[in-house]
């Protein structure tokens, strides 16, 4: 039979485990919380990679539409130049100088042969452009609306995690009045300095550092009569197979 010394450190013990499981799940509340920001912007930065995607594509479709003009206007411009050369024709004189306005003729057609080649290729490229920036506009704003559902979501989870984390915080004030001020202040020291204060040992080995307890030791922890530490890592330990401390969390 257990002594009434034991059932009031294995008490102590259990009660700050139950300290130590509201400590973890607060730190993990307070680090989701944190990283909040972040992942509000990465969905800001990606929304604007997007939308800068579509104006470069937008731009380059502009541009690609204008140069075209530049091209026709050019075009019309050659045009009225050749048949100006046409008229031309009958007022001169020589047939050496015929024979030269003719061959300027053809040099002209053959420039402005070329300029509506280019011109049906920036045609083609336009229309190759105009399904691609179609495209885009349809990913973005499906985007957009993914994105603004993301962060609907994300608000609601913080809300959520701050109720949570307030309760959580409330209880875990409560009841940490309920514990041994001397020994309170050892485990904030551990928790401060190793992130968790507790260590259970289970088949003699201490499961936060993996060093076997000696069995002497082990005998001593199974008693529960001290307050105990492991030898290695320093953490108040427990006898992790005990009952009293399953069902924790
Ligand atoms: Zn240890």
């Amino acid at each position: 039979m257990e002594s009434e010394g034991n059932k009031e450190l294995a008490e102590k013990l259990r009660l700050l485990l139950i300290l130590q499981t509201y400590d973890q799940r607060i730190k993990q509340n307070r680090q989701r919380l944190e990283s909040w920001p972040n992942l509000v912007r990465d969905l800001d930065t990606e929304m604007e990679n997007l939308n800068k995607d579509l104006e470069k594509a937008l731009k380059e479709l502009n541009d690609t539409k204008f140069r075209r003009k530049e091209l026709e206007a050019k075009i019309n411009d050659m045009e009225v130049k050749i048949k100006k050369k046409y008229l031309q024709l009958y007022e001169v004189k020589s047939n050496k100088d015929y024979q030269q306005m003719l061959e300027e003729i053809d040099e002209m057609k053959a420039k402005k042969s070329k300029i509506e080649d280019q011109v049906l290729e920036l045609m083609e490229q336009t229309e190759a452009m105009e399904v691609k920036v179609k495209e885009k506009k349809a990913f973005v704003a499906s985007k957009q609306t993914a994105v603004k559902e993301a962060k609907k979501e994300l608000q609601k989870e913080m809300e959520t995690l701050k109720e949570s984390l307030e309760r959580l915080e409330r209880e875990r004030h409560n009841l940490s009045l309920q514990v041994d001020p001397n020994l309170l202040s050892l485990y904030t020291r551990l928790m401060e300095l190793k992130g968790a204060a507790l260590s259970p040992v289970i088949k003699g080995v201490c499961q936060l550092c993996h060093l076997s307890i000696p069995p002497q030791k082990f005998i001593e922890l199974l008693r529960c009569q001290t307050l105990m530490s492991c030898p290695n890592c320093e953490r108040i330990i427990y006898w992790g197979e005990d009952e009293l401390f399953a069902n924790i969390d």
